[in-house]
């Protein structure tokens, strides 16, 4: 081995550990941060590396692309925390796109003379990546609302999907057997992309962050193939790792929801009857000197973040506003929904931002005994995530998803605008019950002026 090849292996090995260690302590509020740091010094470390492979010999184009990915790449990395998950969509459809076009490019220089393991492991990576590819582009465009976010649905669209995934998977196979009949490869390669079209059309846009973190999962075990049929150790482990990691997640997610992965990606190629509770009644105003007085009285206290805290960057008001009432000796919680926001860990980040402590953060299991003994849960921006007709209703669009069981408080306080629905699109009965006051404006403002009226009560 010479010198160059020495250092390669060496920089992949530091990487591999870097990529291992920092998906550790992602597992933890506490060093989620310090995760981030080593698994982008190993993302550097395997990208320097790289630059020494034996087989560079010009580096015109690798610093073009250089250029060209860190100009898209940086803006892109400044949007705000709120267009997060579709830059991680687009993130996915372009590595998955590099991925697909790795493969391509192995299949038109090598033809059939890569060996029988190689031939499956490109095939492999070609399909799953070129799904990726277009299923990351519909969700970002779900998410960025360029598409309805309500599944989309035509006639026939079961049997055309089966007959997709017949086919596609049909001319792997025939391409595996026979690799010199490129007809076949090319025939799996635009199934995929349609199959990612289809894939992701039919799921609602509330169901998103777990087809998100399949797709996420796709491009990692996309990522593993590459590397079998390059020989790259790096490519291998950091696409398990990344596949089974985001395969993970999205299980964890679906429990969170209480529904299956195959009700989530397939639940919506049925026509599934929904219907939305008929609300009556009105919402009930409430105003900043009333919420002041029920919460400097109160024992205990719940604040109950969501997507809207986050587009209001309410968090530190929030913060100012809990500790008040805990100089006061009022206990106050934060009760935290898997899927608040719009990613996994949002309303955690935005708290943690905010100094927070972790010992005060209430996962749902842990805060919903509790709410029978509160006086106040206070919402902030979250809509979906305490929506009682998820258990209530089990012909609503979000049956069987667990909530925050914020009517069971002894008073609901919510901060809203007005009446926007949430990411779902359906209407919350909790807005309508007696025991919820509806505190309008903007939530930052209204948390900022309620620290000033509990101040003076
Ligand atoms: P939500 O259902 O989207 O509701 C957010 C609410 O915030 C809206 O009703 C809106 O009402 C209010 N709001 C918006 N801006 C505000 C502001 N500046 N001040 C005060 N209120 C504001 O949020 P959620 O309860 O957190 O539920 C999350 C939803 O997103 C779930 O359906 C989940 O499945 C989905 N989702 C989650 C993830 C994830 O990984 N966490 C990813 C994608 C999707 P007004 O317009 O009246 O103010």
């Amino acid at each position: 081995m010479s010198h160059a090849q020495y250092f390669l292996e060496a920089t992949y090995l530091i990487a591999s550990c870097l990529f291992v260690l920092g998906l550790k302590g992602l597992s933890h509020p506490d060093t989620a941060r310090r995760g981030m740091i080593m698994a982008a010094a190993g993302m550097a470390a395997a990208v320097i590396g790289t630059l020494f492979h034996p087989d560079i010999h010009n580096y015109l184009y690798i610093a073009i692309g250089l250029i060209l990915g860190s100009s898209i790449g940086i803006p892109m990395a400044m949007v705000p925390m709120t267009a997060m998950p579709q830059r991680t969509a687009l993130s996915h459809a372009f590595g998955a796109l590099a991925a697909s076009m790795v493969g391509i490019a192995e299949y038109v220089i090598h033809g059939s003379k890569l060996g029988p393991v190689k031939v499956g492991a490109l095939g492999l990576e070609v399909m799953l990546g070129s799904l990726t590819v277009t299923g990351s582009l519909i969700a970002a465009a779900k998410l960025q609302e360029l598409m309805r976010g309500t599944p989309i649905m035509f006639k026939g669209q079961q049997i055309f999907n089966l007959a997709l995934f017949i086919v596609m998977v049909g001319s792997f196979v025939t391409w595996i057997i026979n690799p010199a009949g490129a007809t076949f490869f090319y025939v799996m390669v635009g199934c995929a992309f349609v199959f990612g079209i289809m894939l992701v059309i039919p799921i609602g846009a509330a169901d998103m962050p777990v087809v998100m973190s399949l797709l996420n999962s796709y491009a990692g075990l996309s990522s593993a193939a590459t590397g079998f049929v390059l020989g790259n150790n790096v490519l291998i482990i950091a696409g398990t790792l990344d596949g089974f990691s985001g395969f993970i997640l999205s299980i964890l997610m679906c429990r969170a929801m209480n529904r299956s992965i195959t009700n989530v990606l397939f639940g919506g190629f049925g026509a599934a009857v929904t219907q939305e509770t008929a609300v009556t009644g009105s919402m009930r105003e409430v105003g900043l000197d009333d919420v002041a007085v029920q919460l400097a009285y109160a024992n205990q206290v719940v604040f109950v973040p969501g997507y809207g805290m986050a587009t209001a960057q309410a968090q530190h008001a929030c913060r100012e506003l809990g500790n008040i009432l805990e100089e006061r000796g009022i206990s106050v919680k934060y009760a935290i929904h898997p899927v608040a926001g719009r990613m996994p860990g949002h309303m955690n980040v935005l708290l943690a931002e905010a100094n927070v402590p972790y010992s005060s953060l209430y996962e749902m299991e842990q805060i919903n005994p509790e709410m029978q003994s509160t006086d106040v849960a206070v919402v902030i921006g979250a809509n979906d995530v305490v929506n009682p007709d998820a258990r209530d209703n089990p012909k609503s669009l979000i049956a069987g998803m667990p909530i925050i069981e914020v009517d069971k408080a002894k008073s609901v306080v919510v901060l809203k605008r007005g009446k926007g629905k949430g990411f779902s699109g359906l209407e919350n009965p909790l807005f309508f019950k007696p025991v919820t006051g509806m505190l309008y404006g903007d939530a930052k403002t209204s948390l900022t002026n309620l620290v000033q009226a509990v101040q003076k009560v």
